[in-house]
């Protein structure tokens, strides 16, 4: 029986290298040092705010963060930066995966895991 969380994940998440994110752990070092995480929030903001003309006080300190969620891949469990879980992340921060999927997928998808460290280097 196939599990209903594999819908075509194959295709692009297949020995794939996976960096290990921690929230909110990984927001706070990317709020602290402006990282690229942080700059891709932020210029996600700047974007809806400029195409909305609202929101605007959503661009000033912490609150920001709230511009940014992402979904599992799998089981669409939802990665927030104030949410304390783990995911794994594809090196352009575009694919999403919780710990749960990671375990039951890891063998399947054949991963390679780095440390968040080493994303954001
Ligand atoms: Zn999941």
């Amino acid at each position: 029986m196939s599990d209903w969380r594999l819908n075509g994940q194959e295709e692009y998440l297949s020995n794939k290298t996976l960096y290990k994110i921690t929230f909110p752990a990984f927001w706070e070092t990317a709020y602290k040092g402006k990282n690229a995480f942080f700059q891709k929030i932020e210029r996600y903001a700047k974007e809806h705010v400029e195409a909305t003309n609202r929101g605007h006080e959503y661009l000033e300190g912490e609150k920001i963060q709230h511009f940014w969620h992402e979904h599992c891949e799998f089981c669409w469990e939802k990665a927030l930066t104030d949410k304390t879980g783990t995911f794994y992340c594809t090196e352009d921060m575009y694919h999403w995966i919780c710990e749960e999927c990671f375990d039951d997928f890891r063998e399947k998808f054949g991963w390679l895991v780095k440390s968040a460290e080493e994303l954001l280097l």
